[in-house]
């Protein structure tokens, strides 16, 4: 279920695969360097997204909340219901 993330970090999923979301979606919070992780890092400028310009974009923002990114997980979800 792709939009199963917000949920689990809301803590609405419960059970032994709401564990295993939160391994994926915590790996991927660590392989991932958004924007504004590289700007703590001081290898970038700008910690804006670079799809919706949202200034200091985190993972959170970049995988779910971007309005750009929402569009497309609407449309992914849609094709699968
Ligand atoms: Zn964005």
């Amino acid at each position: 279920m792709p939009i199963s993330g917000p949920r689990v970090i809301l803590g609405q999923k419960k059970g032994p695969r709401a564990i295993i979301d939160c391994y994926i979606l915590n790996y991927l919070n660590w392989v991932y360097y958004t924007t504004a992780r590289l700007s703590d890092y001081g290898l970038r400028n700008d910690s804006r997204c670079p799809r919706c310009g949202k200034d200091s974009a985190r993972f959170a923002h970049v995988a779910w909340c971007c309005r750009v990114v929402q569009s497309f997980w609407l449309a992914v979800f849609r094709e699968l219901h």
